[in-house]
């Protein structure tokens, strides 16, 4: 699978928009016209997806307020992961802010499944 071009929200300092624009490689498993999903550098899980807009947004909530359809659109794709990459029962997680464990800019919601996933965030 190859990325598109870079949308007009791109920031030179983030990598997921790098990774959009294929400017730095990822495991792409899925992309749609507004969302790619690819697999995590660090997976906690035997599937861990990240599922990330084209479109640059700092976190979920700023995506929400903007754009709800895209986000509804990353659930979408990520359940269609689940389905295609596991046995289509996943979690869906964003961190929001340091504290969350959020250290990268660009929002993306973490696909995990695979196995019976424990509860250990703190
Ligand atoms: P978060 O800590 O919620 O902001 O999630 C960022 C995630 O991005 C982490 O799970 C990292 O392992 C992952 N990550 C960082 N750089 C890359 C990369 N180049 N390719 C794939 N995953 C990455």
């Amino acid at each position: 699978m190859t990325n598109s071009s870079s949308p007009a929200s791109a920031r030179a300092d983030c990598i997921f928009c790098k990774i959009v624009a294929g400017e730095i490689e990822s495991q792409l498993v899925k992309e749609t016209e507004d969302v790619i999903a690819f697999r995590d550098i660090n997976p906690q899980a035997p599937l861990h997806v990240l599922v990330v807009p084209r479109r640059h947004y700092g976190d979920v909530t700023q995506l929400a307020g903007s754009d709800p359809k895209l986000l509804a659109e990353m659930v979408k794709v990520a359940n269609a992961v689940a389905a295609e990459h596991a046995d289509g029962q996943f979690r869906f997680i964003f961190n929001s802010g340091p504290n969350a464990g959020q250290s990268v800019f660009h929002v993306h919601g973490h696909v995990l499944g695979g196995a019976r996933l424990g509860w250990t965030p703190a």
